[in-house]
């Protein structure tokens, strides 16, 4: 059975599902947007786990538990800075939804929630992200459940014209 795939507005950070992703940077270690209202959420026990990893490469990811969120894990993955789309962007990207669901996996996790990674301080353009986010999802995602989870309509309509297509 394909994944049920759903769109929805608000913070990340309120889901009850077994993992929600972060788009963080290379170092782990906390940063603004999306990864610091996680960080935030979950307390400073996260931000003692992130340490002991030691970093991510963009493209990767790597899971920690959740702490005091309502989700049981969190998957850190760095997506790319933006420069133009001639620095591999668009695989990397790929990247991060394909290592993200794959560390899902591994795990036994049947419900996943995604940000719209780059699209924030890392200035992906938005309608090229979130195609990406859907093909990469419809292709590897093998769990039952899959959220985007975004800021603002513009962005959640941006996913039903994607998942439309
Ligand atoms: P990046 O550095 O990967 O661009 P950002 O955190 O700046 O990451 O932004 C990624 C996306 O997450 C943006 O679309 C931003 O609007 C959104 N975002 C920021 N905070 C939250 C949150 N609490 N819940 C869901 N999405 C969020």
């Amino acid at each position: 059975m394909p994944p049920r795939l759903e769109v929805v507005e608000g913070d990340i950070t309120r889901l009850d599902i077994d993992a929600i992703v972060n788009a963080a940077n290379e170092s782990l270690l906390g940063g603004g947007g999306v990864d610091g209202a996680i960080h935030r959420a979950a307390g400073p026990e996260l931000l003692a786990e992130c340490r002991l990893i030691g970093g991510c490469p963009t493209g990767e990811a790597r899971i920690t538990r959740g702490y005091r969120l309502k989700a049981r894990h969190v998957i850190h993955t760095v997506g790319p800075v933006w420069r133009g789309g001639t620095r591999d962007e668009p695989e990397l990207l790929a990247n991060c939804y394909r290592s993200s669901l794959a560390l899902a996996q591994a795990h036994g996790l049947q419900g996943i929630a995604f940000p719209a990674i780059s699209t924030g301080i890392y200035g992906y353009p938005k309608a090229q992200a979130t195609e990406i986010a859907v093909r990469e999802v419809r292709r590897h995602a093998e769990l039952d459940h899959v959220i985007f989870c975004c800021f603002g309509e513009d962005m959640a309509e941006l996913y039903r014209e994607a998942l439309a297509s």
